[in-house]
């Protein structure tokens, strides 16, 4: 128990050995669907790890984890002359190019590597799309089976990859809320067999996404002033705190970077529950930013927790923000985003409060490839069909008239 990693409550800070049938904390579990986990377990104790080498963060040994790459995504300095970020050093960490294409690849890589160590041949989830895809993925280049749950309303493209993953696949009626409940009954029912990758559930979907934390510590040589990332459950949020959080513990760093979480003001529980102190049973999410959409944010008390101890912030964004973000984030970065992931930019855009020449970076969380119904939704110059190029000047003084 000294030696190895383990399990640590982080309300109670009881331990526990680490095995794919415990989930949450059975001191602090508490039965209610209608408010955020209680008792979340976390990943303590790595010893001497490295941060060249980053398996060396993880609870799982290498040997486990599919032979595919993920992580390491590109992070690069922002230099466009249309963006107006003078005192300001602006970097993109563009996990947009992870193998589905969004930051639930760092969670699914652990959860399947775990899977594989103890002989497990199924993982289940619930997700509003992407961690769906993405546990999809990674379990066809394991070569085990996803089973996933899904709300009516997910975006085609991310059923598709569920479909090209060979996924089993439940779409649920209602949203990502009664997904998550549904596939927690159906893990239960099948217990020694199949794993569940509900996220802030599964303590390793905390503990794969802090990756990208210690991946920008590693890449910038020095812990950056703000982040902004885009918050629907929490988890991502929680995630990034764990990897800075580490960075501190094991003699990295001497301090957690300002985290900036960014909401749709139409799905903002976690807003609710930093500022107003509780999580309302009733909530109803209803936003553009489906990645974003969730009624009661599963690592909602532990996200809150870790925003007041760090002095993080949450900020609101309306739709029509997060729309104009996509486009505006593309344009200026070259980083084609779906609306969820651009909502981090569009709270950088709103924010007032920078200290002079800060370095901030944005966390790109999942490509726009992945809802191309909301990308083709927003307004554009109508695209010409030409059979000359002697058509083209006809057809600019006919877009000059206009
Ligand atoms: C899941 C997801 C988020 C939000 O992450 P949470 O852990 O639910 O806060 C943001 N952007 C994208 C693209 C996502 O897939």
């Amino acid at each position: 128990m000294t030696t190895f990693p383990h399990y640590q409550c982080t309300q109670c800070k009881s331990s526990f050995s680490l095995s794919p049938t415990l989930y949450v904390c059975p001191h602090c579990r508490k039965k209610q669907k209608s408010e955020p986990l209680n008792g979340i377990l976390e990943v303590v104790n790595y010893g001497s790890p490295r941060i060249e080498n980053i398996f060396s963060f993880l609870p799982v040994e290498r040997k486990y984890f599919p032979a595919v790459p993920i992580g390491s995504t590109p992070l690069w300095k922002v230099q466009n002359p249309h963006s107006k970020t003078s005192s300001i050093e602006l970097y993109v960490k563009n996990d947009t190019l992870n193998l589905t294409g969004s930051t639930k690849d760092r969670a699914s890589y652990l959860v399947t590597a775990l899977a594989t160590k103890f002989n497990y041949p199924a993982i289940c989830v619930a997700s509003t799309g992407n961690a769906a895809s993405s546990q999809a993925g990674l379990c066809a280049c394991a070569g085990l089976s996803s089973i996933v749950f899904i709300p009516e309303k997910t975006p085609q493209a991310k059923v598709l990859q569920c479909q090209h993953y060979g996924a089993k696949i439940f779409k649920v009626a209602g949203g990502y809320d009664q997904a998550y409940q549904m596939s927690l009954e159906y893990t239960r029912e099948h217990d020694q067999k199949i794993l569940s990758r509900n996220t802030a559930y599964n303590p390793l979907t905390i503990e794969g996404k802090k990756t990208v934390s210690l991946e920008i510590f590693r890449d910038m040589g020095k812990v950056p002033d703000y982040i902004f990332i885009p918050a629907g459950d929490g988890v991502i949020l929680s995630g990034v705190y764990k990897g800075f959080r580490d960075l501190v513990d094991y003699g990295f760093s001497n301090h957690v970077p300002k985290i900036i979480a960014v909401q749709s003001s139409q799905s903002c529980a976690l807003y609710h529950g930093l500022y107003q102190g509780k999580f309302d049973q009733n909530y109803q999410a209803q936003t553009i930013a489906d990645s974003l959409s969730v009624n009661i944010p599963q690592a909602g008390y532990l996200a809150t927790s870790y925003l007041s101890k760090y002095q993080g912030e949450i900020m609101l964004v309306s739709d029509q923000e997060i729309l104009d973000a996509q486009r505006e984030l593309s344009l200026n970065t070259g980083v084609f985003a779906e609306p969820s992931a651009a909502a981090g930019y569009a709270g950088f855009k709103k924010y007032q409060n920078f200290k002079l020449n800060s370095s901030v970076v944005l966390l790109i969380t999942g490509s726009g490839f992945k809802d191309m119904d909301r990308a083709a939704s927003l307004s554009f110059n109508p695209v010409p069909l030409i059979s000359s190029v002697g058509e083209i000047d006809l057809f600019t003084t006919r877009e000059k008239q206009r």
